[in-house]
């Protein structure tokens, strides 16, 4: 079945739900001051973070139902599932055991997603809760090579806290995000969760907060919506290997959308972008994917053709390394700016 939803439609839909989420400037993730000033959202579901499992399979059964539009409060844990804590030391990184890595709250079963649909998660409130780590685990990280011993920071979060000191001169804003937002795949394999794939999972884009609409292909019935590993803050690229790692509240909102494109992998976009997502075994290969991928969105959502999007893409699209990490799969973003569209 092929795309047809009227781009009116769908963009009257997406109109909606950016109603009730903060202005973005352009390119730049919401700060905590604005996620602040965006919470009005009453919850009406919870799942508190004792809901968690490690894997990305079908055959995990949901912990929570909910009809689409419904707004849901989860709290996630910390990625390593409680093997560091404030107290942890470097030597707590060099054991660290991946398997219980990452911890995701859900799955969520959205009412009448069917394989084939999109399932829309909006942001409305990301709340860090108390404390994070960041450091270098031994193996793991763009320059694994270069930096083989152990290292780890930690730092406390107070309610309302903007920034994160991260030493006596140096301050960073705290711009939370789950780094692990994904569907269940269609397989009943159980998937480990370091790669991101289709259906999402630890694509690590630090775009993916307040005012942030994710779209995520779906591939099974209810979606099966999981979400964790949740970082405080982190560049693009996370070339560490870690962001700052840290349990938080979210407050989202998740629609099935019908009859428009089947994507191929996630798209999201604010106020003032849209974006397309794609994993690859090299930065070339993703980079490369996703500007094909911002070619059939133009094509498709605005009208353009082939050429005329190719060349849009040279002169407005934005290549982006969302993460360099998560091997066998980097992550690429392309952002269109809105407000090139009259
Ligand atoms: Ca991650
Ligand atoms: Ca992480």
């Amino acid at each position: 079945m092929k795309p047809n939803l009227s781009a009116v439609a769908w963009c009257c839909s997406v109109a909606m739900i950016l109603v009730l989420t903060s202005c973005v400037p352009a390119d730049k993730p919401p700060s905590a001051a604005e996620e602040t000033e965006a919470s009005s959202v009453e919850p009406e579901y919870t799942l508190g973070s004792e809901n968690t499992h490690n894997r990305w399979s079908s055959a995990i059964p949901p912990v929570l139902t909910v009809p689409s539009g419904a707004i849901v409060e989860i709290e996630t844990k910390e990625a390593t599932d409680g093997q560091l804590t404030l107290e942890s030391t470097s030597e707590s990184m060099a054991s660290l055991d991946f398997n219980p890595i990452h911890p995701l709250t859900g799955p969520i079963y959205v009412e009448g997603a069917e394989a084939g649909d999109v399932l829309a998660v909006t942001f409305h409130e990301i709340e860090v809760l108390n404390w994070g780590w960041t450091g270098i685990v031994p193996g793991f990280g763009f320059l694994a090579d270069e930096f083989t011993d152990p290292y780890l920071k930690t730092v406390t979060v107070e309610e309302g806290q903007t920034h994160i000191q991260f030493s006596e001169n140096i301050s960073i804003p705290i711009v939370p995000f789950p780094g692990v937002i994904g569907v269940a795949p269609a397989s009943e394999e159980q998937l480990v969760t370091i790669p991101p794939r289709e259906n999402g999972g630890n694509m690590d884009n630090r775009y993916l907060g307040v005012g942030t609409t994710v779209y995520l292909p779906v591939y099974v019935d209810g979606a099966l919506l999981s979400l964790g590993d949740t970082h405080a803050a982190q560049g693009d690229g996370e070339v560490g290997g870690t962001g700052l790692e840290a349990p938080m509240r979210i407050v989202l909102e998740v629609e099935v959308k019908k009859g428009g494109r089947v994507l191929p992998e996630p798209e999201y976009e604010t106020d003032d972008y849209y974006a397309v997502t794609a994993f690859a075994e090299s930065i070339d290969g993703a980079a490369r994917k996703a500007t094909l991928f911002m070619i059939d969105y133009l094509v498709a959502e605005r009208g353009l053709t082939r050429q005329e999007a190719y060349v849009l893409c040279s002169l407005a699209g934005d290549l982006k390394i969302s993460e360099a990490v998560d091997m066998p799969h980097y992550l690429v973003s392309m952002h269109m700016p809105k407000e090139i569209f009259n």
